[in-house]
């Protein structure tokens, strides 16, 4: 019995050549590998939500994309903070 189609087929990463899932370009569209992609590497951040007495920690896992906007964000959002903070005293 021959089992190897269970088996991850495996494609020449476009860059290094080194093999890579062929799922990741047919399933995601990447055609390089987690070493040479910098998509495909989740970053897991850490969130402060709610206010006052009500908070609570959380973590989410972010796509690259994602993380650099909430960068972004979060740099607005501490700017608007301190703003806020000073409006208060
Ligand atoms: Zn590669």
């Amino acid at each position: 019995m021959n089992m190897t189609k269970d088996k991850l087929k495996m494609i020449p990463c476009f860059s290094c050549k080194e093999n890579m899932p062929e799922l990741r370009l047919v399933k995601f569209g990447y055609k390089l590998c987690v070493n040479c992609s910098d998509v495909g590497a989740y970053r897991a951040v850490s969130t402060i939500n709610g206010s006052g007495d009500h908070t609570w920690n959380d973590i989410q896992i972010m796509t690259p994309e994602q993380y650099s906007s909430y960068e972004k964000i979060e740099n607005l959002n501490s700017k608007a903070l301190k703003t806020l903070d000073n409006k208060e005293e």
